[in-house]
């Protein structure tokens, strides 16, 4: 069984430290700097075997120099970024299995806020790192794909089982969450999960991870092909991609 660790970096990052006791292997995943990872193994005292990224922004990867630096690890990252990230070791892409911090892995290529992203899943531990492709009640924004790659790439992430744990890129939860409810007023669910969010966002928590099984129901995101919950909030299209594209925009101006 993997621990995983949560690292906040910059403003609204979250750095995953994965470490498995057993094989005495720790990797880290999206380190946007070094520091905060540096001295976190410091005081574990832990090397730091693997360093693995989900696509080629700074926020996720500038930190990769300096670690490598300094332990030598072995850099994992998406094969289509193979002139954004430098000194890679392993390019993964679609439906290739490989062990992170030795625990069997499925990749998940999930094209639209960048061309290479990829998702991490890890069917044993029931855990994904979904980067910036899904966020607890959102997505990311649609950089370099289409609405159409975004909405495919989601639909990958919403077939797998409801009790995984995703460990999303950022906290942009409260934001979310907010944009969730004004779109969507009468989900008892999104209002409960509302209340548990503000909470730990008062405390200073973070709300990663969050359960997929709910996400699928409070998601705004997820469900643009739910023909209940469009008629609920008066939202039409010709088609999923369409009415997808209609709430990624809506959300660009909230
Ligand atoms: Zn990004
Ligand atoms: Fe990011």
């Amino acid at each position: 069984m993997l621990k995983i660790y949560i690292i906040s970096s910059l403003s609204d990052n979250y750095v995953y430290l994965l470490r498995n006791d057993e094989k005495k292997i720790t990797s880290v995943i999206d380190p946007g700097e070094a520091d905060p990872v540096i001295e976190f193994l410091n005081k574990k005292k832990w090397h730091l075997n693997e360093i693995i990224n989900t696509h080629h922004h700074n926020d996720h990867i500038g930190g990769n120099d300096k670690l490598l630096e300094v332990y030598k690890s072995k850099l994992i990252a998406p094969s289509y970024n193979k002139n954004h990230i430098s000194n890679v070791d392993i390019y993964v892409s679609e439906n290739e299995n490989l062990d992170i911090a030795g625990v069997f892995t499925e990749v998940i290529h999930t094209p639209g806020h960048t061309l290479g992203h990829v998702c991490f899943y890890m069917p044993e531990e029931k855990s994904l790192f979904s980067g910036d492709t899904l966020f607890y009640l959102g997505c990311g924004r649609v950089f370099e794909g289409t609405m159409d790659q975004m909405w495919t790439s989601l639909l990958k992430l919403r077939c797998l089982p409801d009790d995984t744990a995703v460990y999303c890129g950022h906290e942009y939860t409260l934001s979310n969450m907010k944009f969730a409810q004004y779109f969507d007023t009468n989900n008892a669910l999104l209002n409960k999960v509302s209340l548990e969010i503000k909470n730990k966002r008062e405390k200073g928590l973070p709300t990663v991870p969050f359960n997929l099984g709910v996400e699928k129901k409070i998601n705004p995101f997820l469900r643009a092909d739910d023909d209940n919950f469009l008629k609920s909030v008066s939202l039409g299209g010709n088609n999923a991609t369409e009415t997808f594209c209609k709430i990624r925009l809506k959300k660009d101006s909230f």
